[in-house]
């Protein structure tokens, strides 16, 4: 029987010049993890494009659906390979037409790619596109726009044959964007935030503030939770957890209350920070969407930004609600955000927390606790989980809190 496997297209990588080969290579290596107990023989770059073959050579949509959520895939195709033999290639044209689907017209498109076959595509269009005619006499051929094209590409001594092809979550292999520190809450959006950096390349090491030890522990399980449902996408290689409660009932006592979550957002920060520093990630990302509550309207943003020099990303910054859930619905956070767990947002909460703060006053309750202190114990007191997910996540070196000793110094020398 022809063997069947999946054909991986990329469209993005492709446009990448000299780099092409670091894309490519990182692709594989991803699909190999993400992949992992799906009884793949090999995975191998073919013209343009990468072929994914089972042991039993019998690729099936599961595998195909698997290949889909990785980022950097555009489309896959689950197409037959076929020797040179044209009675053969013209069976499986046959045979992937009449899996196609619902369609009126359709079209046979045959290319080459470093063959030394010695049939022309032209020629081959008119064998494949008469064979097909005579398997469905119904059915029009339409040059222009087809409602399915049949693909015969010829490459070195095969042929794959394929009709229909679904799309990828597109993007970038994950590895070839740097790093970043994403932080994590299990509701809908930050989870979401993430998956969206993660997509464009980037190698996602989430944090997690939780209330501990004044809330119970729901809500660190829910993180992971979000966490191992991201596992398809290969995003993320370490969730760090930092028990936040006990600091936050010190910043309630201390400042106004109008400004606590300011305040509880800067320390937050600050800690990401310095876990970025520690991990080698460039970037902070969160989840905040322009207004959509009290403590994300520019001023807000503007006071809590002022405490860290890393960049911060916001994915969604532009994005509604119904679209964060509808993406929500596609990477498989959804349920997982759907249950309520206190963590620290909901803990010591102002009944009027400042909606548009000044800076100065910012400054002021900044100044009114020992912020540094702070920062430096939560950093201490992160715990965290690896996750086998991510192939090109590496950890930091030596101990957290040997390598947090020696931040400290340097950050206090710099700022
Ligand atoms: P989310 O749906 O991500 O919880 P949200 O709509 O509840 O966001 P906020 O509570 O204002 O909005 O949080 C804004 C952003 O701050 C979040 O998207 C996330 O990036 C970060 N954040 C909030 N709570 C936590 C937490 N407990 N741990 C880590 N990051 C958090
Ligand atoms: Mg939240």
């Amino acid at each position: 029987m022809t063997e069947r496997l999946c054909l991986v297209h990329y469209h993005e990588i492709g446009l990448k010049g000299k780099n092409r080969s670091t894309f490519e290579n990182q692709l594989v290596t991803n699909l190999h993890r993400a992949l992992r107990g799906m009884g793949v023989a090999s995975i191998s770059r073919i013209s343009g494009h990468i072929a994914v073959e089972t042991e039993d050579r019998r690729a099936t949509e599961e595998l195909a659906a698997a290949i889909r959520r990785v980022p950097g895939v555009a489309r896959v195709s689950l197409a037959y390979k076929c020797g040179l033999d044209e009675a053969e290639y013209c069976a499986a044209a046959v045979r992937a037409l009449g899996e196609a689907g619902e369609f009126e017209t359709f079209k046979a498109h045959a290319r080459r790619s470093s063959t030394t076959y010695e049939r022309h595509s032209l020629e081959m269009n008119q064998i494949v596109g008469s064979a097909l005619c005579e398997a469905f006499p119904q059915k029009k051929v339409d040059v222009h726009y087809p409602d399915v094209t049949v693909v015969v590409h010829v490459v070195q001594g095969s042929t794959f044959v394929y009709a229909a092809s679904a799309p990828g979550v597109g993007g970038l292999p994950v590895g070839t964007a740097g790093k970043v520190v994403t932080l994590l809450s299990s509701g809908f959006d930050s989870p979401v935030a993430t998956w969206m950096v993660g997509r464009r390349g980037a190698i996602c090491v989430p944090v997690h503030f939780s209330g501990r030890p004044m809330t119970a522990d729901t809500s660190e399980w829910l993180c992971q939770d979000v966490v191992e449902a991201l596992a398809p996408s290969g995003i993320v290689g370490r969730l760090y957890v930092v028990p936040f409660g006990e600091r936050q009932r010190e910043i309630s006592l201390a400042v106004p209350q109008g400004l606590r979550i300011i305040m509880y957002r800067r320390v937050m920060l600050q800690v990401s920070e310095r876990i970025a520093q520690l991990e080698g990630a460039k970037a902070l990302v969160t989840g905040e969407s322009l207004g959509q509550v009290a403590s994300q309207t520019l001023e807000n943003i503007a006071a809590v930004n002022e405490a860290v020099e890393m960049p911060v990303l916001r994915p969604l910054i532009g994005s509604d609600k119904q679209e964060i859930i509808a993406r929500a619905h596609e990477i498989g956070t959804y349920d997982i955000s759907c249950q309520t767990a206190p963590d620290c947002c909901t803990l010591f909460m102002p009944r009027r927390p400042e909606t548009h703060a000044r800076m100065c006053e910012v400054l002021e309750a900044w100044e009114s606790f020992d912020h540094e202190a702070m920062v430096a114990d939560l950093v201490e007191s992160a715990e965290w989980r690896d996750f086998s997910q991510c192939p090109s996540y590496h950890a930091p070196k030596g101990r957290l809190r040997e390598h947090h000793a020696e931040l400290s110094a340097w950050m206090g020398g710099e700022r």
